[in-house]
Parts: structure tokens; C-alpha cells; sequence
């Protein structure tokens, strides 16, 4: 376990947004994140900053039988909300992410990656309900206990990642990460399987915690998504921009949730172009 005085200020790594090795700064080691709360004592991980595009990352990356051991202590990877008002805020916050969906998607399968309990699909099952288009729904999720009761409420979710899931080449419309990516140990290689199975002019959306929000530039170091190792990458508009760009992918749309942001994220929408 590194003391403070181990982390050195700078240092050169893989940008993932950049693709290649550059300087890194030392920006934070916050405290240590249990799943749920911060412990007072500090992470054993810090976050660093491309000198260049801005993108922030954890640093030293951690091994996946500690990101396995980590996972496994959580309690759950989302909570199930109950309780009338907590319902009505979570479908008004899906009902929007739905509609930004369909400002760019309007048919075609969509893959939900990384589901949990299902909140987007149930949100877009009752959506569809009202005005049909197009669209079908499919989520991926590894937690079987969401999975199970998933299922039996007729959804139609696959265990695994995407490239295990029986997706054919050139046939999704829509990949759709909500608060998933900052999360994968290697978002580049993801990516580069979606591109795969997108159809012609098909779109990757994502929501991420980003230090260039509002509330997340109102606190600062402090900031509550420096949660170590749970989250191992913050994309900055920059950044974000620049990595879907290498990989082929047009961004049409990149900017913070408006008036009311809870989860300090920012909001991408990525059409591939070639
Ligand atoms: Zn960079």
C-alpha cells in the first residue's frame, strides 16, 4: 500500500483519450472508497491528468483480482429504489435519458449495457407504450439476482459483455451506457467491439460522472466520483471527444445534464463513421 510521499507528481502513461503515452499529473488521492461510503483514511489509488487532453484516470491501475475483490465486497452494483417519491424522481431522470436517446436513435435494437435493475428499460417499455417507434430493447448485466427479476418481468437481458451475448455484426442501433464506462477496465477495447456491432451510422450514448460539471467543479478535490477503485476513468469534454474520434465515431452531442445534475454527469452521444 503506497504512502502519499510514494505518488510522484508526474508521470508518463497511456492516455486512453489520446492513445498515447504522455505526461500525467497528480490531481488527487482521496479518501478510501468502501462501495457505499469514504473511510477516513486515504485511497491506496490516486487520480493523474493527461498533461495534453485533460483526461483523468486512476493511477496505479488495479489489478483485476482487486477490482474482482472490491465488487465482490459491495454490497450490490445499484441499489433497488423504492418508496413513491424516490420512484417518481428515478422515472422522470430515465424519462429524460430516454428522450435524448431518441433525438438520435429512432429504430432499431438498442443494447443496454451494464442494465442493473432496469430502470432505463422499464422507463422505455412505458415510453414506447405511448408512442411506438421503432426500437427494441435489450440489456447486458453480470449481477443474476437483477437478471432473474428482469426476466421474469419480461425483459429480455443477456449475461455478459457484449461480445458474448449473441449480437450479430452490424446489428445494433444503439450501445447505451448510463454511468458504465468510467467503470471498464479497458474502455478502448470496448469500444472497439461495439464498433463491430453497429450498424452503419449507429450511435454509442453515454452518461459520466465528469470534473467539468457544475456540481463536480463546486467541490473540487473533494469531489464525491473520486471513488477509487469503483471509478478508474473521468472523462473531461475534451477528452471524451478526442477518444471517440480516434476510434471512428462522430460526436454529435456532449454536454452536461441541464438544470438539475445529481449524478455530475455529462451526457455523449457518438454516431460511427467509419
Ligand atoms: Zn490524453
Amino acid at each position: 500500500m503506497p504512502f502519499v510521499s510514494e505518488f510522484p507528481l508526474s508521470i508518463k502513461i497511456l492516455c486512453i483519450a489520446c492513445g498515447l503515452e504522455r505526461p500525467h499529473v497528480f490531481v488527487v488521492r482521496p479518501q478510501s472508497w468502501n462501495g457505499s461510503s469514504f473511510r477516513d483514511r486515504p485511497s491506496d489509488y490516486a487520480v493523474y491528468e493527461c498533461q495534453y487532453c485533460k483526461m483523468q484516470r486512476i493511477w496505479p491501475m488495479p489489478t483485476l483480482e482487486a477490482l474482482r475483490a472490491f465488487y465482490s465486497s459491495k454490497r450490490r452494483d445499484e441499489p433497488l429504489v423504492t418508496g413513491v417519491r424516490l420512484v417518481a424522481n428515478r422515472m422522470w431522470n430515465y424519462y429524460n435519458k430516454y428522450r435524448f436517446l431518441t433525438r438520435f436513435v429512432h429504430s432499431g435494437l438498442v443494447v443496454d449495457v451494464g442494465c442493473g435493475q432496469g430502470y432505463f428499460l422499464e422507463t422505455a417499455r412505458l415510453a414506447k407504450a405511448l408512442g411506438n417507434l421503432g426500437l427494441r430493447f435489450i440489456g447486458t448485466e453480470y449481477d443474476t439476482t437483477a437478471v432473474e427479476r428482469l426476466r421474469r418481468r419480461g425483459f429480455d437481458i443477456r449475461i455478459g459483455d457484449i461480445w458474448e451475448v449473441g449480437l450479430e455484426p452490424r446489428s445494433v442501433a444503439c450501445f447505451y451506457l448510463c454511468h458504465v464506462l468510467e467503470h471498464l477496465y479497458d474502455p478502448v477495447k470496448s469500444l472497439r467491439e461495439m464498433k463491430l456491432l453497429l450498424s452503419n451510422g449507429g450511435y454509442v450514448i453515454i452518461h459520466v460522472p465528469s470534473p467539468d460539471t457544475r456540481p463536480a467543479r463546486s467541490q473540487g478535490l473533494k469531489w464525491i466520483m473520486y471513488r477509487l477503485p469503483e471509478h478508474l476513468w473521468f472523462f473531461r469534454d475534451r477528452s471524451a471527444v478526442m477518444l471517440f474520434e480516434r476510434l471512428g465515431f462522430r460526436v454529435k452531442y456532449i454536454r452536461e445534464t441541464w438544470p438539475i445534475n445529481p449524478s455530475h454527469e455529462i451526457r455523449v452521444a457518438a454516431q460511427l463513421v467509419k
